[in-house]
């Protein structure tokens, strides 16, 4: 059956300690998959870890923060990984003129260079154990095209595609694949208020869909890109976006 391979085998998610993470985790977990969930906050990752045990999965906590490689290679030493969600992500909203350094390195270094060193690490077990691996990095449709003041965010998700199709290269002969999911808008806890407004309402009218998306619906690609079933697919970009990024110019 398709996904049956998932059985058995193991899972680190980053930033799974809420949203899209949390959920990428739980439903990794309700196919058989022993799921590692990371990210900074210890308490938020250990309740979302029980939420997962009560409904009879495995999932344990480590805490992490991508953008710190001692962090990263401190919370990973001495673990074997089969699948990797690199889903770590923040936006940041500011207009190109106003953006302080700091805030482009911490959109950078959170979005595109969390993303290189957490697969460096995980791709070292994975090469080192011979029984490939699949990394699905959540990237964004603002990787494709692009939206005001978020010029940080679509150069480091635009980075995040490239770097998959680079990282899908080199690895490809050790068994890895490396692909990207591109979301476009989707419903979560830190997005549901803003879409209630005036400017949020007015977004959603350019969906071709004419409606955000739920979490839920990314499990097909997410799923498809972690398993077995997307066995000859590496170096792709999968976009979920009801249609937005062939909206109308
Ligand atoms: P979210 O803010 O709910 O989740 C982000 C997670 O990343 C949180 O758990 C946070 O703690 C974690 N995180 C942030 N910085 C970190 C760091 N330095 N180290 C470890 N963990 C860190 O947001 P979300 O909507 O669930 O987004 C998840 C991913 O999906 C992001 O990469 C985002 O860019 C991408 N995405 C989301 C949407 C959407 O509409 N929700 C659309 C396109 C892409």
């Amino acid at each position: 059956m398709l996904f049956d391979d998932l059985r058995g085998k193991s899972a680190l998610i980053t930033g799974a300690s809420g949203g899209l993470g949390q959920h990428f985790a739980e439903q990794l977990a309700s196919y058989g998959v022993a799921v590692t969930l990371a990210a900074r906050r210890r308490g938020a990752l250990e309740h979302a870890c029980a939420k997962i045990i009560a409904s009879g999965g495995n999932a344990r906590a480590i805490q992490m923060d991508v953008t710190d490689s001692a962090s990263v290679a401190a919370a990973l030493s001495g673990n074997c990984f089969d699948i990797l969600i690199n889903n770590a992500g923040i936006s940041g909203a500011s207009r190109a003129l106003d953006l302080g350094e700091v805030e482009w390195d911490r959109v950078l270094d959170t979005n595109l260079k969390g993303v290189f060193v957490v697969s460096q690490a995980v791709a070292r077990g994975m090469k080192a154990k011979g029984r490939g691996g699949a990394i699905v990095n959540i990237a964004s449709i603002l990787g494709q095209r692009v939206a005001g003041n978020l010029s940080a965010y679509a150069a480091s998700k635009a980075g995040v595609i490239h770097l998959t199709k680079a990282l899908a290269l080199e690895w490809a002969r050790d068994g890895l694949r490396v692909n990207a999911l591109c979301p476009g808008y989707i419903e979560t806890d830190i997005n549901r208020e803003f879409f209630t407004s005036a400017a949020g309402l007015e977004l959603i009218k350019r969906i071709p869909q004419r409606r955000l998306g739920q979490p839920q619906e990314l499990d097909g690609a997410l799923l498809l890109l972690a398993s077995d079933a997307g066995s000859y697919i590496t170096g792709s970009s999968i976009e979920v976006d009801g249609g937005h990024l062939v909206s109308s110019l």
